[in-house]
């Protein structure tokens, strides 16, 4: 075995040396260094969540490395359960945990065999599959408790912006087709899907922090049971019109609409103020939080509103829009991107007087 030692946040874990197997897709075990935020983001989440003692299940393990920091970073864990198809990982995960002295139970089966034979024990659950979370939501709320967090990364980021209708049509049961602000609609073409998932399941979700980087999509919800409460789940899944440049929610689709997605908060500000505290990504989690502050489910993008070639920069385009009374905010989804509650019309008009 070629193993590799590796240190990420506060653990160090052997991973398949991806020199000697030419590259990450083909070692026996997957590693991505590439994921590092993502599984220091959650941690920071799971320490924000502010409760201990935790129930946590990481289904789909690889090495072990993202259930592993949870235990020793976020003093949040009782009970660690960890779980991978592949016999090879759970050999590796087994290794690491010994190497940082955590306790934790290891399977080697489907992920959603697992979730349902742990069904109504878990706080935390996460699900961070190769490509779609999808076949793994409803076992995912089978397997939580009356109350937790339901964590997922998606991979498959095309299908969810709309550059494969079919296939999501098929994979999430919604409409999506290209847009300006293509990022926007993955995310909420996932959290609408997850949201849905929990209706069936009776949970009402609430987004606490969900977010796009380059490759992937994540998203983290507090779910809690209820007939009741799940039904609102539904007020927060619409459709949204986009026909040249115009934006508009509707509840009743036409030709140019996507969905059904999420068009409700993409997070929660507070959570995301307190992560911040902890230090990492702090710049990152401050913008994120102003854009949760913003209701409308999209963002514009500067060349929409280009005029006779002369061009601003997008720190200029928000003081612009400031003075005349608009507020509006950068967004991590788009270099070029921002987000506002006032209409195309209204942003346009002062951008395009200036
Ligand atoms: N969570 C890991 C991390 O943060 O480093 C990476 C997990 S990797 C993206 C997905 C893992 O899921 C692979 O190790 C794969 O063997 C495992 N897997 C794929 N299908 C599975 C299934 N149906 N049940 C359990 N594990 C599965």
């Amino acid at each position: 075995r070629h193993l590799a030692l590796r240190r990420e946040g506060a653990v160090e874990f052997y991973t398949p040396d991806p020199e000697k197997y030419g590259g990450i897709y083909s070692a026996p075990v997957f590693y991505n260094p590439a994921m590092e935020k993502n599984r220091t983001l959650s941690v920071l989440i799971l320490k924000a969540y502010g409760k201990t003692g935790l129930t946590v299940c990481e289904p789909l393990s690889g090495t072990g490395i993202r259930g592993i920091r949870y235990a020793v970073e976020s003093g949040a864990v009782g009970r660690l359960v960890l779980n991978d198809i592949s016999k090879e990982a759970t050999e590796l995960i087994k290794k690491n945990l010994e190497i940082n002295g955590v306790d934790a139970e290891v399977y080697n089966e489907d992920a959603n065999v697992l979730l349902h034979r742990l069904r109504d024990t878990c706080d935390v659950v996460d699900i961070d599959p190769f490509g779609s979370p999808a076949p793994f939501m409803q076992a995912a709320f089978r397997a939580l408790r009356e109350e937790g967090l339901i964590c997922a990364t998606a991979t498959d980021t095309a299908v969810l912006v709309g550059r494969y209708p079919r296939k999501c049509l098929r994979r999430y049961g919604s409409v999506a087709f290209r847009t300006p602000f293509y990022i926007e609609v993955g995310l909420r073409n996932l959290i609408g899907f997850v949201a849905r998932v929990a209706a069936s399941e009776d949970y009402k979700i609430e987004p606490l922090m969900s977010y796009w980087e380059g490759h992937y999509f994540r998203f983290c919800a507090y779910a809690v049971r209820g007939a009741r409460d799940a039904d609102d789940n539904f007020r927060n899944i619409g459709y949204l019109e986009y026909k040249g440049g115009l934006r508009r929610v509707t509840t009743r689709p036409g030709a140019s609409y996507l969905g059904p997605l999420w068009i409700g908060p993409m997070g929660e500000p507070l959570i995301i103020y307190k992560m911040a505290e902890f230090g990492p990504h702090q710049d990152f989690l401050k913008l994120l939080a102003e854009e949760y502050s913003v209701a409308a489910p999209w963002y514009y993008r500067m060349p929409e509103f280009a005029v006779g070639g002369r061009s601003v920069t997008l720190k200029e385009a928000l003081k612009i829009l400031r003075e005349a009374g608009i507020y509006s905010t950068a967004t991590h989804m788009s270099p070029d991107g921002f987000k506002t509650d006032s209409s195309y019309g209204e942003v346009a008009r002062v951008l395009k007087t200036y």
